[in-house]
């Protein structure tokens, strides 16, 4: 059974202590530094100069220093900034702020795991990762409750890395639901794994598939969009409460028979293979050197497939019926169509 660590296991106080600079200020940056300073903690951002970021993060009556003078001024570095530019800013602006005692935390491993950051002596390197996205993170915060978190140490060079991730992830809010302690190899590949094979990749090609199915054969786009997409997140809100068992018993006896019969037709062995395959890509770094070294040549593939993506004719149909509806809710930092990113 996995460690898990509660608010009892966790000292708030050590965190408090600790003077915190959070590197980024995007979906995950907002909600650690919002939700640290609700906590009592001593908080600045660090952002790049003439950040977009920048307006925000002062709106929200937060202090905003460059990375490198937040990486001076503070002892705990939380490096929240996109995977792919990491690098690049631990290289420019942090490394050679950081004094023996000094810790940098991930809220993912993919830098230290693949070797793109290399920590000095004397440094703690942990991982305080929320398992959701920035934005549920605040507003499970603000609502009382919190999104578990996972807590790792990959190189514990005071002797108490694991109290002060613990005491951050109290801090974030995380203890209240629960703190799975991992390594920063597990947390890395498995978290890879789950976007690119089931949550994300798996789930979303899945769903264009069955779109495409459906409309090739004549049915109308409105109702496979329905009938795909739409419905996705009644069924994964049961899974989630009660795990594909009470999915299976909220829906028709026709869906569970369904179920059991077809599921088996359309995720066979052979994706089971698949999955295995792109797991060993994971695992042995290509995914990762394919994805930075796009990075390094401008994200040329990355863009390409992001509009090709984009033009899928799922998202006409659900941009039509979602303006059409009164279900939808967005939250204000997302507008539809790559142009607004
Ligand atoms: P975002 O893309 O939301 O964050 C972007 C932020 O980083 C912006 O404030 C941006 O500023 C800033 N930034 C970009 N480039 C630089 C730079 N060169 N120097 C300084 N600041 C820069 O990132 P996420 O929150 O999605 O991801 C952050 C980390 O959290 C990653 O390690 C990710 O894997 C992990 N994570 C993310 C989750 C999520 O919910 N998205 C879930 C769990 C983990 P500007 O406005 O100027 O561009
Ligand atoms: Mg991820
Ligand atoms: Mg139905």
């Amino acid at each position: 059974m996995a460690k898990i660590y509660y608010n009892d296991d966790a000292d708030l106080s050590i965190i408090q202590n600790r003077s915190v600079a959070i590197i980024g200020y995007g979906s995950q940056g907002h909600a650690h530094a919002l939700n640290l300073r609700d906590s009592g903690v001593d908080v600045r951002i660090g952002l790049a100069e003439g950040s977009k970021s920048r307006a925000k993060a002062e709106a929200h009556g937060l202090r905003v220093l460059t990375v490198a003078e937040a990486a001076k001024e503070a002892d705990v570095i939380m490096i929240l900034t996109p995977d792919q530019v990491q690098a690049k800013v631990f290289e420019e602006s942090i490394k050679d702020n950081l004094d023996e005692g000094d810790a940098i935390f991930f809220a993912h491993g993919f830098n230290i795991r693949f070797g793109y950051i290399k920590a000095p002596e004397g440094v703690d390197v942990a991982m305080v990762a929320p398992k959701g996205p920035g934005h549920t993170v605040r507003r499970e915060f603000e609502a009382g409750r919190a999104v578990p978190d996972l807590v790792a140490v990959e190189v514990d060079a005071s002797g108490k890395a694991l109290e002060l991730a613990l005491s951050y992830a109290k801090g974030i809010g995380g203890t209240r639901a629960g703190v799975i302690e991992t390594t920063f190899t597990e947390e890395t590949e498995s978290d890879l794994f789950g976007e690119q094979a089931v949550l994300c990749g798996g789930m979303s090609h899945l769903v264009q598939q069955g779109f495409e199915v459906l409309t090739e054969a004549g049915y109308q786009p409105e109702i496979a969009y329905f009938e795909v997409l739409h419905e996705l997140k009644l069924i994964v809100d049961l899974m989630v409460e009660g795990g594909i068992a009470k999915q299976r018993w909220s829906i028709s006896d026709t869906a569970e028979y369904g179920d059991y019969v077809s599921g088996p037709r359309v995720a066979d062995a052979h994706v089971k293979e698949n999955m295995q395959a792109v797991l060993k890509d994971i695992q042995d770094g290509t995914f990762a050197k394919r994805f930075m070294d796009d990075q390094s040549n401008g994200g040329k593939e990355f863009k390409e497939l992001r509009s090709k993506e984009e033009s899928h004719p799922i998202e006409e149909t659900g941009r039509e019926l979602r303006s059409l509806f009164a279900w939808e809710q967005t939250d204000e930092d997302y507008t539809e169509g790559t142009a607004a990113r």
